[in-house]
């Protein structure tokens, strides 16, 4: 019996190489762990029944294309759109050989911090089900950390990625912009979302990224990376400098018990060689959030605009084409895009777009220069990822700014373009903490090093304790 639970990816790989388990064997495993758990957890959109590769499994966010798979972003607008291509990380994973188990459930087209505004219904915290598994993207991370998939792709615009990842106890990577190809994914905010990684161990996370990122040319934003991905394997962090903002200190929206397991991690780091100091990034925490909740929007109305009822999903008919167009938007997209989507538009308009879009773009450009000033001096900056642990079902759903909050840590790297990493680093309230380490532009090896170290020493137990023997 495969212990879907506790088995890393790299041991799954390992397993079909010495031929001790086939790819099928294997797709079957986690389809029959799916079978028993995703009825409550409802991590998955759709599962495929049939292995399409010689590989390990894995599972894709439903804004990842997939050829002659439904492809819906959590939204009804394109309920029944299926893709003829394949986006390419998705292409990239068929080309390594992993199978395609299904489709993650996500905030609809990614809007949100736990899964809520999925048009399909939320997803659940394996951790404790009554609680969120963080968004957009928790969909995956509920999925690795309740054993349903060895590893999975999510997307982060402004923490889908590493906000699930901690809400869940997972290894999640948001790439730095620009190294992993967003051809073929359904865009959000296209100067933001990126394309990454969540799985039980660091290594893992590292290997994934090596299969997805690199120059694509159907994206011209995307590069060649610097240096090769390695897969980290020191357990001390001589050497390495560390800064952690001054700024957290008065902010009351950290929960103490996420802020002593962020504390005890940090003197972990420090006894494993680490120097650790103090940097400043006071714009990223004063203006960070208003920042992104104008250039994102803006972005979206404009991404969004695609749909229309005549290219892709759905239609509702009017007499005329402007009615109908109007009668698809209004039945398809839910609450949370038609707020964006408003947003956006006012942000952009004629007489508003320099009050808003163009003067959050200038704000956009002081926080890169803060971070940059910040990483000439470290080589990681580290933070808790979220301030609080996973919060109740239905507890931020009916106020939109408490759920923006829940982006206060991660969103300002996101807004510089910077990498950044997930790491599990304890329970408060016997639910996981994660500690975010943020790293220059390209600086994904320093991130993998830094987390594995921090792993190893940790030795965070990732099975939800709900499900340990
Ligand atoms: N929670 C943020 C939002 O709602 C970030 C989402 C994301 O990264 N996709 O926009």
């Amino acid at each position: 019996m495969i212990d879907t639970l506790r088995l890393s990816a790299e041991e799954a790989i390992a397993l079909v190489e010495r031929k001790e388990v086939t790819a099928a064997e294997l797709h079957a495993a986690y389809l029959s762990v799916i079978a028993e758990r995703d009825a409550e957890l409802h991590a998955f959109l759709r599962t495929l029944d049939e292995p399409n590769g010689t590989g390990i499994p894995i599972a894709l966010k439903d804004v990842i294309s997939t050829s002659g798979v439904e492809t819906t972003a959590g939204s009804k607008i394109l309920a029944g759109y299926v893709p003829v291509f394949d986006a390419t990380v998705a292409a990239r994973c068929k080309a390594a050989g992993l199978s395609l188990l299904g489709k993650t459930n996500t905030d609809e087209f990614a809007m949100g911090s736990s899964t809520e505004n999925s048009a399909f219904g939320p997803s659940r915290n394996p951790w404790d089900p009554s609680r969120v598994p963080g968004g957009s993207g928790g969909g995956s991370a509920a999925a690795v950390s309740g054993g349903l998939t060895p590893w999975a792709l999510g997307s982060d615009t402004g923490g889908s990625i590493k906000q699930p990842s901690a809400l869940c106890g997972n290894v999640g990577l948001r790439p730095t912009y620009g190294t992993v190809p967003r051809y073929g994914v359904v865009a959000f905010a296209s100067s933001l979302d990126q394309i990454g990684p969540v799985a039980k161990r660091v290594r893992d996370c590292a290997l994934l990224y090596s299969i997805i990122a690199g120059r694509d040319p159907r994206d011209a934003t995307t590069v060649e990376l610097p240096a090769p991905v390695q897969l980290p394997q020191a357990d001390r962090l001589d050497g390495l400098r560390i800064g952690l903002p001054n700024q957290l200190a008065d902010l009351t929206a950290i929960e103490p018990g996420v802020r002593s397991a962020f504390e005890a991690t940090i003197d972990l780091a420090r006894e494993l060689g680490a120097e650790v100091g103090e940097c400043d990034l006071p714009l990223s925490f004063e203006y960070g959030i208003a920042c992104y909740y104008l250039v994102a929007p803006a972005e979206a109305s404009s991404n969004l605009a695609r749909y229309d009822g005549v290219r892709y999903g759905p239609r509702v008919n009017g007499d005329t084409y402007r009615e109908m167009v109007e009668r698809t938007r209004d039945a398809g997209f839910g609450d949370e895009p038609k707020r964006r989507i408003m947003l956006g538009t006012y942000a952009l308009s004629a007489g508003y777009y320099d009050a808003f879009y163009g003067q959050a773009q200038k704000v956009r450009t002081l926080l890169i220069r803060e971070h940059l000033e910040a990483l000439s001096t470290f080589d990681v900056i580290a933070t808790p990822t979220s301030p609080t642990v996973a919060f109740p079902i239905g507890d931020k759903a009916a106020d939109p700014l408490a759920m923006y909050a829940c982006d206060l840590l991660t969103i300002p790297s996101c807004l510089a373009g910077l990498p950044g990493l997930n790491v599990p680093c304890g329970l408060s309230e016997g639910l996981p903490v994660g500690l975010q380490l943020i790293g220059p532009q390209f600086g994904e090896n320093t991130l993998f090093r830094t987390g594995y170290a921090l792993e190893q020493a940790l030795g965070f137990d990732t099975v939800p304790e709900r499900y340990r023997a």
